[in-house]
């Protein structure tokens, strides 16, 4: 009677199957079909959704597998958080070889989702995020807000335009510029302002095919001691760090300036070359750009731990790597801890539960909205810090979004978009 089980763990996005495990304990003969995601059809056996005049999410898989076990906590948490706006169900198939078998699946794990009545209006196979499964009840035009849907925060147009002049706004950061450190780049036909030297390594890493000879030949950089601009390749460095460990840049034209300086505020004496493999020696592991660590999001990815410059090119990673990664972002406004685990291409875990991303983006010359850059992109542990972090930013345009969608957007981009990403002119 021992028929050999088909059912496979999936453990990618349907197409790519990593294992196959035969039903041992179990004595299901389960029949093997194409995979059948759509809804309807053959696939629809039972209506389990008994009594419940609430929508179903049934989960079949078993304790053991990788991919189930990581939907677990959020099929538990679901469980709690619409508790009375869907039931969540979850069935192991390997203990329970008859349940699985009346739902005729061919995988583990599967979801299928059930509207209030009973009818079967949608299956995946494979592991399956909260934010995806939440959005899943959207699509399928299910309403599971309860009627606490919040739209999220949308700001299309400025509440107040930035009215700093030009010159006096960094091209990269959007930070004032400060007389002591502020940092030019020429241009063909216009120059760049930069706030600080750091700026430039992050301008000059942003650049396709930069060549770091011909583009520092077109860098001045303010002598700390007179104001004046002097050439950045001549300059001398007094190299610090301030109380978060962030490296603090003066440039010197002369070198007894520099010592000088050096006895009231401590720090190392660098030539620009020096300087120039110091600040370009960690790079986000999405978009190349160099980085400060203590700014950057940190990203474990196998045994490796990264950085991505923003929130958002840290959810690139995964993308950029086709690998699951862990990231630890800092709450925009208050610099809590946030973590992130995806597991094929989708949010595994969110911690906390109730954080956000900010999708800051600007309208294009075409009317199209297009991503504001890296320094206009934040996550936080919830809506009303957002809201706090925006009213103190007026001129900020863009949209609230789930770590889930920042995830997704990145992993949509082709090979040659991510290629590009973050370069100036190509902000994806
Ligand atoms: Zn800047
Ligand atoms: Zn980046």
């Amino acid at each position: 009677m021992k028929t050999p089980a088909r059912i496979l763990i999936v453990a990618a996005l349907a197409v790519a199957v990593i294992g196959a495990v035969a039903l041992k304990k179990g004595k299901t003969p389960v029949e093997s079909k194409p995979a059948a995601t759509a809804a309807g059809g053959e696939a629809s056996k039972p209506a389990p959704a008994t009594g419940a005049k609430v929508p179903k999410l049934i989960d079949l898989g078993a304790d053991k597998c990788i991919p189930c076990k990581a939907m677990a906590p959020i099929l538990e948490g679901l469980k709690k958080e619409y508790a009375g706006r869907f039931d969540v169900e979850f069935i192991d198939v390997w203990k329970n070889p008859d349940a699985g078998k009346q739902y005729g699946i061919e995988m583990i794990p599967t979801q299928i989702f059930y509207d209030a009545s009973g009818k079967e209006l949608f299956r995946h196979q494979g592991f399956f995020g909260k934010e995806d499964i939440l959005g899943k009840w959207k699509e399928l035009g299910v309403d599971i807000s309860g009627g606490k849907a919040g739209a999220g925060i949308v700001r299309e147009a400025p509440v107040a335009a930035d009215t700093r002049p030009r010159e006096s706004v960094c091209f990269m950061c959007d930070e004032n510029v400060g007389t002591k450190t502020k940092t030019l780049v020429k241009g063909e036909s216009e120059q760049r302002v930069l706030c600080s030297p750091h700026c430039y390594f992050i301008y000059f890493s942003s650049i396709v095919g930069a060549d770091p000879k011909a583009a520092e030949a077109k860098v001045s950089v303010t002598d700390w001691a007179s104001g004046n601009l002097v050439a950045a390749t001549g300059a001398t460095y007094l190299y610090g760090l301030d109380s978060k460990g962030r490296p603090t840049i003066k440039a010197f034209a002369d070198k007894e300036a520099a010592t000088k300086e050096q006895q009231a505020s401590p720090g190392n004496l660098l030539a620009w070359d020096v300087l120039r493999s110091k600040e370009l020696a960690t790079r986000c592991a999405f978009c190349d750009r160099a980085v400060y660590p203590e700014d950057a999001c940190g990203v474990k990815f196998g045994t490796t731990h990264g950085h991505g410059c923003c929130t958002h090119c840290s959810m690139g990673v995964a993308a950029r790597l086709k690998q699951d990664i862990e990231v630890e972002a800092k709450d925009g406004l208050t610099g809590e801890i946030i973590r992130v685990k995806t597991l094929n291409g989708m949010v595994a875990s969110l911690e906390p539960a109730t954080a956000i991303a900010w999708f800051g983006q600007k309208k294009g010359p075409d009317g199209q909205w297009v991503s504001a850059g890296c320094f206009k992109q934040g996550f936080f542990v919830n809506e009303a810090n957002l809201q706090k972090w925006l009213e103190a930013r007026p001129a900020m345009t863009g949209r609230q979004i789930t770590i889930a969608q920042a995830l997704a957007d990145k992993m949509k981009l082709t090979p040659e978009q991510i290629a590009k990403a973050c370069k100036l002119g190509e902000c994806k």
